[in-house]
């Protein structure tokens, strides 16, 4: 029985879309293949070289244009100066980056010359870049000088692995290298390095939505699959304009805000800037986006605005907007539709599964709260454990969600974690951790992550199911829902909230969104206590934390919060 992705080859009969159509990827002539290669070199080989590949929106107003030629031109100066300090394969190159374009050089600079590329928020602090940068054997490090000075020079010392330091700009701190002058030295042209299939490409830590961040590895040959899902999910074509608004130091950032808009030729925006609502919107209609890839988190930030703030702009070029990271509210999807004229399509993929796994595609009827169905060559399944094996469970019944090895962005390993690993797999299948449900017609229905589950007076409770009702409330703009231990029920249903502009809390407001939570859920699901909170605890990458409620509201030890997004940068 196969244990482990690479071992476990899809079965023989299983279609293997990716390997055939519009976004097949070539690689070498050899059976070899550069993620950068597909992403860039075979573009610009092709006679594509003037089409706008990243339009950079700065912080402070203005944009820049940087074609197909001109970004791998970038990309092998970079290489050139990783090559000239000795680094390629086997060497690690990390990013501690803002979303300039340097990152996206750089990225696609590393992955040229055969190292593996590992992202990180910038908004860390000094000690999750350290563990992270340990864990990934950092070789080199892509940074400006302001964050190496405040988060960074204090511990160098003591990572002598740490070989190079490049600074953006012309200036670096001692023992560090100035990237302007270094690239304007290198030679504008590099030899891709051509890389088994099999080679990691890409690490990627986990979100640490429930626990401590797992560095998931990814392998060149990922590309195959970065190029089919981001046409079949996303409807990424060339010549589309295509707005990811992830940041790089989530996986969603780096596979579908890198990797496969390029491959699949688009022309992707990228704003420097963070989230802001006015300035989201006026980027959409100014330049005229296509295709709009979120997270609920904004989503949420939107409607809490009001149909009104959306009112003024003009979203006539919006085709597709896709979610991800968290589940979309039924609520987000029909006032997305309302207000864009087209609905947020939500998604559903892991960093371990390196690509969207199932997603409400391109054409296909939204049912509002469905995360969709698997896309053509994933084979999912609902299951429950039973020791070593696992059992399918049937339509609407709630157990793991599980996929059949053998894509080809299935991450090859955690780093350093052999043992957790093997874990995932049981029975021939990858366990995801999440509990979810399939309907007869086979649309997915998320219901909360496994460690999330309320057992409340012999209920299952999923937090989705309850945080839904809840924003249905017209003051109610986010809910983050626990359960909490109780004598008599077990555990019974707490929920936090945080309140739409123009409601102040009170008691009595509390009674009424209870009151309406028990009419939609029923008594025996709907919380028992209503907390307001001005905000939840949350991820950089946009996930309300549970855990984190859960344990502050027991008393408990707060665990790894490395992830916590917290006003300091
Ligand atoms: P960690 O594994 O460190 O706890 P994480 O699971 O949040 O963090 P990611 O890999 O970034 O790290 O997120 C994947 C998870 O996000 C999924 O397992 C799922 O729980 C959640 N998720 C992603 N997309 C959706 C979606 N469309 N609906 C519901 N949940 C989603
Ligand atoms: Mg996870």
């Amino acid at each position: 029985m196969p244990t482990t992705a690479t071992e476990a080859a899809a079965p023989p009969n299983q279609p293997k879309p990716w390997a055939e159509g519009p976004t097949a990827v070539a690689g070498y002539d050899d059976g070899t293949i550069n993620i950068a290669h597909e992403a860039l070199d075979r573009h610009v080989a092709a006679g594509h070289g003037g089409q706008v590949a990243l339009r950079w929106l700065g912080r402070e107003g203005g944009a820049s244009d940087l074609t197909y030629a001109d970004l791998c031109e970038r990309a092998e100066r970079f290489a050139n100066v990783l090559a000239a300090h000795g680094l390629g394969p086997g060497d690690s190159l990390f990013a501690l980056l803002g979303r300039q374009p340097e990152l996206y050089a750089g990225a696609l600079g590393a992955l040229k010359a055969g190292l593996v590329f590992t992202p990180l928020f910038s908004a860390f602090g000094p000690e999750p870049i350290r563990t992270r940068m340990e864990i990934g054997e950092a070789t080199a490090l892509l940074t400006t000088a302001s964050l190496y000075r405040r988060k960074i020079g204090a511990w160098r010392e003591a990572m002598p692995g740490l070989k190079l330091v490049l600074i953006v700009g012309d200036e670096a701190p001692p023992g560090c290298t100035a990237l302007g002058p270094a690239l304007d030295a290198a030679a504008p042209a590099f030899e891709t390095v051509r890389m088994d299939s099999e080679a990691p490409a890409l690490i990627h830590f986990t979100s640490g939505t429930t626990g401590r961040p797992k560095g998931a590895v990814h392998v060149h040959g990922a590309v195959a699959y970065h190029a089919y899902s981001g046409r079949a999910a996303l409807g990424l074509a060339p010549g589309k304009i295509y707005w990811c608004t992830a940041d790089p130091g989530w996986v969603t950032g780096t596979t579908y805000g890198i990797v496969a808009p390029l491959v699949n030729r688009v022309t992707m925006i990228v704003d420097e800037a963070e989230f802001d609502l006015e300035r989201w919107y006026g980027i959409v209609e100014r330049e005229k986006v296509q295709i709009w890839y979120s997270a609920p988190t904004a989503i949420r930030m939107m409607m809490r605005a009001g149909a009104e703030a959306a009112a003024p702009y003009d979203f006539s070029s919006l085709e597709f907007l896709a979610s991800v990271g968290e589940p979309l509210n039924p609520e987000a999807v029909t006032w997305s539709a309302e207000v864009f004229g087209q609905p947020f399509h939500d998604n559903w993929w892991q960093t371990e599964t390196g690509g969207i796994m199932i997603a409400n595609r391109p054409g296909m009827e939204v049912r509002p709260g469905s995360m969709g169905k698997p896309l053509a060559g994933i084979e999912a399944a609902i299951v429950e454990r039973e020791g070593e094996d696992v059992r399918e469970l049937g339509p609407q019944q709630v157990g793991e969600l599980a996929l059949r090895p053998g894509w080809p962005s299935m991450m090859r390993g955690y780093l350093h974690e052999e043992a957790r690993y093997a874990r995932a797999f049981v029975g021939g299948w990858y366990l995801s951790g999440d509990l979810a449900m399939r309907d007869a017609d086979g649309y997915y229905w998320f219901v909360g992550r496994a460690d999330d589950l309320i057992k409340s007076s012999g209920h299952l409770i999923g937090p989705f199911e309850v945080e839904s009702a809840l924003i249905e409330h017209a003051a109610v703009a986010e809910a983050g829902v626990i359960g909490v231990p109780d004598e008599t029920a077990g555990e019974i249903v707490k929920a936090y909230v945080t309140l739409n502009p123009g409601y102040e809390p009170s008691e009595a407001l509390e009674r009424e969104v209870r009151g309406h939570a028990r009419k939609t859920l029923g008594p025996a699901v709907a919380p028992r206590e209503i907390v307001f909170r001005k905000t939840l605890p949350r991820t950089r990458s946009g996930k309300i934390m549970r855990r984190l409620l859960k344990a502050r509201e027991l008393g408990l030890p707060e665990g790894d919060i490395s992830t916590l997004e917290t006003d300091e940068t």
